[in-house]
């Protein structure tokens, strides 16, 4: 049975299988699917086509009997000549003495080793005796460690395959393999590890990307489906003249996307099902306004409404804006940590006795101690802080509102439809008329001077300035060391008028409320900052943001930074100080001056950086995939996700037999249920 344990094999003893373990490797199934991470390829070709510095394939008669010589302790050089299409080609191999014997003039040998095409040289890694195979031959390279050799590994799999490879039974229905031309999985696996030709590993290779978007999208409209399902009879009626009248209230006309995107979530409401839905926008594009129009819907619909936000300062931003745009429409309140004693025992009161229409804060919003009248609308800012264990509390204390996860992270279009698959999308890919594009310039460290002459011109006219401050690897100690550094300099090189204040992560809540406050009243012009001024910080009369190191931010952070100013009607200015070596670097920076648009940004930045990279670390749950790549294999994960609908839509997983090794699969995967909470 393929999912026995690997000590079945002949030749994997305890102590081997413990190994094994240390790479996932548990059942013989677990085996078969761990694939080589590369291949190398022995081909013969032309000397005149090999590549400098490239590992090449060379094959040719050995024309006298190979010089050995000694040097440093033990170690040794082997050289001969070769001639190869009448052409002298030299040899040599390190510590290899034993070769000397086997190695004889007059021999024909196939080499294996890095060319150099200069001085007609190869630095031997492998070598055969006899010629070299007809046809190109392809080697599995896998990824070992500990005391597992890649040579005894390539043997296991190979064992396994010869004995247990005819236990692989199909997975797919018939339709789609043949549809896609492609191979069945013993086939498939067996190509994965020994492919007979480069053509074989290709169609495995497509296999297993099909194989596994389909598995993937499956599980996700599976989860989609139930959590529509999953309906507590959640149909907010709203009142649609109120709605409209409130909406007319605004200084300005709604855009289209957000008219779309205000649709879609209204429509979600008026339905029994409960939304699980994420609103995407760009910094500025008028998500809060959309939101706000849901929250006052829901009023009238006779339920509170409360908007979750990650820290303390966007919660008392919001709260103003919010008090600003409802008027004597509702009644707001604030709960965050810092709200105590008291006042909280009263503001908890008041949510309870719905006293409270809506209620805007932290984490604080779903702790145990707040209960709500009646909860019908949560509004998420920035999904991704915002995961399963606060859903799962909301549903703890049995609330099961409609969701709205907003965020002005641009979520490229491949990521949105496999990280989110299970939740509805709504974008607003358009600006409100009228914002002028924030300037960008990419410089070098050497013209600091212009650009702090620059600031200061701009904060003469009665601007404001961040600096965004250098970033040192790891170390959140010294990262704020740097900015108290900056922060120095930067007081000694304004006048004294010119107010510069500091914001790091180890100041105290009230310390940064402080700063902020002042900042945003222009006590301070210039306020020298590490990232944490990345989210949602508001104020519009701030036109330069500085950013230095910029070349160690991701185009997506860069982005949200400048998002902090652009806010007004005042023409604003990003400056990136960075000096990146490599290429892709210097291609982000490009990036930055040439675009403004989150979502081209974000795009280009999945290009850069690989999905794995996107969201940092694994902590954002997006899916691994083995052998797929959500960027490179966009087309593929496209037909998997329609093949997938299809499949849940007519119900094929319970009907049709040709299904039931997916259903199977499906069943067994905890990830599905986990998901759910
Ligand atoms: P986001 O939440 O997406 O960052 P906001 O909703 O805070 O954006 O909107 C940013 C600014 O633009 C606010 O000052 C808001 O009043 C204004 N705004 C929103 N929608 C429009 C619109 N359709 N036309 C003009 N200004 C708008
Ligand atoms: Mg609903």
């Amino acid at each position: 049975m393929l999912n026995e344990s690997i000590e079945v094999l002949k030749g994997v003893g305890e102590k081997y299988a413990e190994s094994l373990a240390s790479l996932e490797i548990r059942t013989i199934e677990d085996l078969m699917y761990y694939f080589p991470y590369r291949f190398d390829v022995f081909e013969v070709k032309p000397l005149a086509e090999l590549v400098h510095d490239d590992k090449v394939t060379i094959e040719g008669r050995v024309v006298h009997d190979p010089s050995l010589s000694f040097f440093g302790k033990k170690k040794s050089r082997l050289s001969f000549t070769l001639e190869v299409e009448n052409i002298a080609v030299k040899a040599v191999m390190f510590n290899r003495a034993f070769a000397k014997k086997q190695i004889n003039a007059g021999d024909t040998v196939t080499l294996v080793g890095k060319w150099d095409a200069h001085r007609l040289q190869i630095t031997v890694s492998q070598y055969k005796k006899g010629p070299a195979a007809s046809q190109a031959e392809i080697q599995p390279v896998y990824a070992v460690k500990g005391d597992i050799t890649p040579f005894r590994l390539k043997k296991t799999v190979k064992t396994a395959l010869e004995t247990y490879g005819d236990q692989l039974d199909e997975i797919l229905p018939e339709n789609y393999l043949n549809a896609y031309k492609l191979p069945d999985r013993k086939q498939a696996v067996t190509s994965m590890h020994f492919p007979a030709n480069r053509l074989a590993l290709k169609h495995a290779r497509r296999r297993f990307i099909y194989e596994e978007f389909l598995l993937f999208q499956l599980k996700m409209q599976l989860l989609r489906k139930w959590k529509r399902e999953a309906t507590d009879g959640n149909a907010q009626q709203y009142d649609k003249q109120q709605v409209e009248d409130f909406i007319g209230s605004f200084p300005f006309p709604l855009t289209n996307a957000q008219q779309k995107a205000l649709a879609q979530i209204l429509n979600d409401m008026q339905s029994p099902y409960r939304m699980s839905r994420m609103l995407q926008g760009d910094v500025g594009s008028g998500k809060t306004a959309v939101a706000a129009i849901c929250l006052l819907a829901s009023i009238t619909a006779g339920k509170q409404g409360a908007l979750m936000v990650p820290t303390e300062i966007l919660a008392e931003q919001h709260y103003q804006s919010l008090c600003e745009l409802f008027g004597e429409r509702a009644n707001i309140t604030l709960l965050t940590g810092s709200v105590k004693g008291k006042k909280r025992k009263e503001v908890l009161q008041a949510i309870a006795e719905k006293k409270v229409d809506i209620v805007i804060g932290t984490h604080a919003l779903i702790q145990e101690e707040v209960t709500y009248h009646n909860l019908g609308f949560v509004i998420v800012d920035e999904q991704h802080r915002f995961g399963v264990a606060q859903r799962r509390m909301l549903r703890e204390k049995g609330l099961y509102p409609d969701v709205l996860f907003m965020t002005a992270t641009p979520i490229p279009r491949t990521l949105a439809i496999t990280a989110f698959g299970d939740m509805d999308v709504s974008v607003i890919d358009e600006m409100p008329v009228g914002r002028k594009e924030i300037e960008t310039y990419w410089t070098k460290e050497n013209t600091l001077d212009r650009v702090l002459r620059f600031i200061e011109k701009q904060v003469a006219a009665g601007e404001q300035a961040y600096v965004i401050c250098p970033l040192i690897e790891e170390s959140d100690k010294l990262d704020i060391q740097n900015a108290v550094e900056l922060h120095q300099q930067l007081e000694a090189f304004y006048p004294s008028e010119v107010k510069v204040g500091l914001m790091h992560g180890r100041l105290h809540t009230e310390e940064k409320d402080a700063v902020m406050q002042q900042f945003s009243r222009n006590e301070i012009q210039i306020l020298v900052s590490t990232t944490v001024v990345e989210v949602g910080v508001n104020v519009p009369n701030a036109t330069i943001m500085v950013i230095y190191d910029a070349e160690r931010f991701g185009l997506s952070q860069l982005h949200q930074l400048r998002g902090r100013v652009g806010r007004g009607d005042k023409q604003s200015y990003c400056i990136l100080i960075a000096d990146p070596k490599g290429e892709v670097g210097k291609e982000r920076m490009r990036i930055m001056t040439e675009t403004t648009n989150g979502f081209e940004l974000s795009e280009e930045d999945l290009k850069l950086r690989g999905p794995g990279d996107f969201f940092g670390r694994k902590q954002s749950g997006m899916p691994e995939f083995k052998v797929a790549d959500m960027v490179h294999d966009y087309r593929a994960l496209e037909t998997a996700r329609n093949d997938a609908q299809e499949i849940i839509e007519q119900g094929m997983l319970d009907t049709n037999p040709a299904f039931s090794a997916l259903k199977r699969i499906l069943e067994r995967d905890a990830a599905l249920t986990d998901k759910l909470d």
